[in-house]
């Protein structure tokens, strides 16, 4: 198939973008190189080739879409751009929803206008909000109160692809999507080409993984005093490859021609369907790595919710995906191999 792939160049899109060369298909990435890396680009492309290529851009720039659009005639877009920081978008709200569901309007109007069939969008466990202990583990059908305006942009998205699925099912043009409901992604490709590189770095794993390996002072945690087992906030961590694996899955399974709304329109939760405390990842960092490092316990990050992790039994029954590794060493060993072969991410 010819695939867009918006965020490309990012942590998650290029893992994506890799799956999906080496599946055979053929891929366009669009990344404006804000947060994501040139270097990933010219890492994929020096395996892939001529069967992927690179257009720098913003995927809210209607004339650029036009343009990209006239150019493939793409059989699905998977759309991973997005500002994704709790705190930045308490800080810029308006940045987050101008870019998160603004430009993603703009997107999906070039997708109906095209006629793209198939649509994947990265959504967020952060659109459950903090869901109470009865929706623990948490389904799909968990009432979505995201706590923040990352949170709620992302929702918002969510309800405008839904809304263009049924607009499309109803004037009988063909049109499928899905939006896949990511818990927390780790790890890193275990060829070795590609990882995580965020400036700044503030996700638990590698901010653990840069202490261990002596390019950060300490490890802070934030709070020990929430009503988990250990006091610490508890989450499901993802591995990269697996996340990516079920966009495959998932994208193999949309049907744009099905009559029942429910079919044009998906959701999925994207967990291993257990939750690590932060103790529990600090303490499997040490084991991985064998490095010490010091550990500081701090104050409450404002916004997160004391536990979360999936329920992904959806995606399980419905299309077979459930994650491979759920081993949390083999998760932070593959970041962590990533981090000592390049400490300095793609620069
Ligand atoms: N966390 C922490 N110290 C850090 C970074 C994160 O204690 O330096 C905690 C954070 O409060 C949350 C968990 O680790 O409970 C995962 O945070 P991360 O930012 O990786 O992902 P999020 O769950 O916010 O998407």
């Amino acid at each position: 198939m010819e695939l867009l792939i918006t965020g490309g160049a990012g942590y998650i899109g290029s893992h994506a973008a890799q799956r999906a060369l080496a599946d055979g298909h053929r891929v366009v990435v669009l990344d404006n190189l804000d947060r994501g890396h040139l270097g990933a680009v010219e890492r994929l492309r020096a395996r892939a080739g001529e069967q992927l290529r690179f257009v720098e851009g913003d995927f809210g720039d209607e004339r650029l879409l036009e343009r990209v659009f006239s150019e493939n005639q793409f059989d699905a877009v998977l759309h991973f751009a997005a500002l994704t920081y709790v705190g930045e978008s308490v800080a810029q709200p308006v940045r987050y929803y101008q870019n998160n569901t603004g430009s993603a309007a703009t997107l999906l109007e070039a997708v109906d206008a095209a006629g793209v069939e198939r649509f994947i969008f990265s959504s967020t466990a952060a659109t459950y909000g903090e869901p109470g202990p009865e929706h623990i583990p948490i389904r799909e059908s968990c009432p979505q109160a995201p706590m923040n305006p990352y949170g709620r942009s992302k929702l918002a998205t969510e309800h405008m692809l839904a809304d263009l699925s049924e607009a499309k099912r109803r004037a009988g043009q063909p049109f499928a999507a899905a939006a896949l409901r990511y818990f927390n992604v780790a790890g890193a490709d275990r060829t070795g080409l590609l990882g995580e590189d965020h400036d700044p770095e503030t996700h638990l794993i590698p901010v653990i993984l840069q202490a261990a390996l002596g390019r950060r002072d300490a490890v802070n945690i934030f709070g020990t005093d929430y009503d988990t087992p250990d006091g610490t906030c508890v989450r499901d961590y993802v591995h990269v490859e697996d996340l990516v694996d079920a966009h495959m899955a998932v994208m193999g399974d949309l049907d744009p021609d099905a009559e029942e709304g429910a079919r044009r329109f998906r959701a999925f939760n994207l967990g291993i369907g257990r939750g690590y405390s932060v103790l529990e990842i600090i303490e499997a960092v040490r084991e991985v790595t064998g490095a010490s490092f010091t550990v500081r316990e701090g104050e409450r990050r404002p916004g997160d919710p004391p536990t979360l992790f999936a329920d992904a039994s959806k995606i399980a029954e419905e299309l077979g995906w459930r994650a491979s590794v759920t081993d949390l060493g083999e998760i932070i060993d593959s970041a962590w191999r990533w981090f000592k072969a390049n400490p300095n991410g793609y620069s």
